[in-house]
């Protein structure tokens, strides 16, 4: 001990002669020594240690200077060499439809055989905890165009089988069809007569009766089978998006298209201590009330004066400062209603001798009309709100910057942070206007793949000129744009790490198959530091939260994750596999797979 005391004070003494910072500092209440400790800085400097009290980063260095940190009540946690690194935050997502499909019945995107599809759906029938308001089965994620053999096609029959007293409703997880049982016909009223609302179509067969299919609006009849969710079923759905959330190291979201139900679920898990991580939310503009630009703005106040805490502290906070409008749908088919510069094609030949020329649409008519835009985007910044537009086609994409021109024309001193979100085709003289224009794009790394909606749904309708540029993340690095990420869960699989990899590569998972095996385009992907700081520091900054989240340094809040892996190191393709063993929020550890601290998923 005597000598560990004499060794210690000498060092003690060299080390306060070379550098007085390191000097005994107050206590920390973590210490984590021997990691690569990747900051995200300004220049992504990687230390060896952090120390964190009172919820915020205290010390970031090498195991020498952390010591100092390290007092009798401090837990320290050796990294063992594991990479650390800010946490995910996720500038676009719908956590709480994600947190829906993972606590009710799904059949997880799966290609089933009709006999597999019947054993999944059974199962779920057999347990009382998947039974909504009305008695039913609601069983989503179906992808129904993977059934095997190709083709098949399924009847309320194959449901019947399973049960023939309680209704059960399969959704696909395209969202366009949906498969009954005779029960739940029978509760919704469908009977050999009933006329299909527009948009829609009720299936029959031969003798005139319906199979249980029902393709689009007509699934609009299904309600009484499938009632809105409760209050106490989105808080369930909440908390499960939350988990699913840690354990993928995600410590801040935004919510994209905030309901008040959305807003309400997250704010009771707020008050329980359960809400363990940043929640921002973006409610609604409906283009039908674009021109109402006071009208908008109260209603977004008034929302914001229940919910909004204010500036984001220690503990997780909910924030409403962002609002989402539409100005498109999406460009892939079968929907191309995304609002292009130039018309989609159309086959004017036949399947086998095709020939592709420019047909008559560019899609539908912006959602926002650019006159309204610009006014609409200066009402909503000069209330201290930053817009969130989705944008997917190239037409849209210009509109959108139009209107933040616009906009910064009328309030040149203005701090504002609008995003555009999804941005799959940006005309190249638009390209450097994200930058000009102070616009961040928000994109979704995992669309940057070859698979059936990237090639047989754009290649024919939009050309090989536009598809050679589609999903233009590094066009846009290229253009000087700060970009973020944005997930879009549930339109995918929650899964930050395969597209972080999808982002570098730019290749589909290798299960996949050979077909959608090569890169997408001839553009090369995003750096690993660049998908990096697009899902830490590039969404703090689109959350207005970059003072406070995105890099580990000093003064920060303690928002970090330990990997399993060193994301730059191992081979590209690695990256989807990650694990996260820790991910900490303000300073608590909310999760962990006990490798490195003991076993925790919750708010600790
Ligand atoms: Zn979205």
């Amino acid at each position: 001990m005597g000598v560990f005391l004499r060794h210690v004070a000498g060092m003690a003494t060299v080390l306060a002669a070379a550098a007085p910072a390191v000097a005994r500092q107050a206590p920390a209440d973590i210490v984590f020594t021997n990691g690569y400790v990747y900051s995200v800085d300004s220049k992504d400097h990687v230390f060896q240690a952090l120390a964190v009290r009172g919820g915020r980063i205290v010390y970031i260095g090498d195991d020498g200077g952390a010591a100092s940190y390290a007092g009798p009540k401090t837990r320290r946690i050796d990294l063992k060499g594991h990479m650390m690194m800010p946490g995910l935050v996720d500038g676009h997502m719908h956590p709480l439809e994600g947190g829906q499909n993972l606590i009710g019945c799904s059949l997880d995107y799966l290609p089933l055989t009709v006999g597999g599809f019947s054993d999944r759906v059974r199962a779920c029938a057999a347990d009382p905890s998947f039974r909504n308001a009305s008695g039913g089965l609601v069983v989503r994620n179906w992808f129904q165009e993977a059934m095997k053999p190709a083709g098949t096609r399924l009847t309320k029959q194959v449901l019947d089988a399973i049960d023939a007293t309680h209704p059960i409703v399969v959704r696909s997880s395209f969202g366009h069809s949906a498969l009954l049982n005779s029960a739940a016909l029978r509760l919704a009223g469908i009977t050999a007569t009933t006329q299909a609302p527009p948009g829609g179509e009720i299936v029959h067969d031969a003798a005139g009766q319906p199979t249980g299919m029902l393709e689009d609006e007509a699934q609009n009849l299904i309600a009484p089978v499938d009632p809105p969710s409760t209050p106490q079923e989105d808080v369930r759905a909440a908390a499960a998006s939350l988990a699913a959330m840690r354990a993928q190291g995600v410590t801040g979201f935004l919510d994209a298209w905030a309901l008040d139900k959305d807003l309400a679920a997250y704010a009771a898990l707020q008050r329980q201590g359960a809400l363990t991580a940043r929640a921002h939310f973006a409610p609604l503009v409906d283009p039908a009330h674009a021109a109402d630009i006071a009208g908008n703005v109260g209603r977004l106040k008034a929302i914001a004066a229940r919910y909004d805490q204010g500036p984001i502290g220690v503990a997780p906070s909910v924030t409403v400062r962002n609002v989402k409008l539409f100005m498109d749908g999406v460009i892939t088919a079968p929907a191309m209603t995304g609002v292009l510069l130039a018309p989609y094609r159309v086959n004017r030949g036949t399947a086998a001798a095709p020939r592709w020329e420019p047909g008559p649409s560019s899609g539908p008519a912006p959602y926002f009309p650019p006159a309204v835009l610009g006014p609409l985007l200066q009402g909503l910044v000069t209330a201290g709100f930053d817009p969130h537009m989705h944008a997917d086609g190239d037409g849209a994409v210009r509109i959108a910057l139009d209107g933040v021109q616009a906009m910064r024309a009328a309030l040149p001193q203005a701090d504002a942070r609008p995003a555009i979100a999804h941005d799959e085709l940006v005309d190249p003289a638009d390209r450097p206007r994200f930058k000009a224009l102070g616009a961040v794009p928000v994109l979704s790394f995992q669309w940057e793949k070859q698979a059936p909606d990237t090639v047989e749904g754009a290649r024919d309708y939009l050309g090989p000129d536009r598809v050679r540029d589609i999903e233009p993340a590094s066009l846009l690095a290229q253009a000087g744009a700060r970009i973020a990420y944005g997930s879009d869960w549930p339109v995918d699989p929650l899964n930050e790490w395969f597209a972080l990899k999808v982002g570098v590569t730019r290749t589909n998972a290798p299960e996949a198959g050979p077909r959608y095996a090569h890169p997408l385009g001839d553009e090369p992907g995003l750096s690993r530091a660049e998908v990096l700081r697009a899902i830490t520091m590039n969404s703090s900054w689109e959350l207005r939260s970059d003072t406070q989240t995105g890099s580990l340094e000093p003064g920060k809040l303690a928002d970090l994750i330990v990997l399993d892996r060193n994301v730059m190191q191992v081979p590209a393709n690695d990256i989807a596999n990650t694990k996260v063993l820790v991910t900490m929020v303000g300073g608590r550890i909310v999760y962990s797979t006990g490798a490195l601290a003991p076993k925790a998923n919750g708010p600790g």
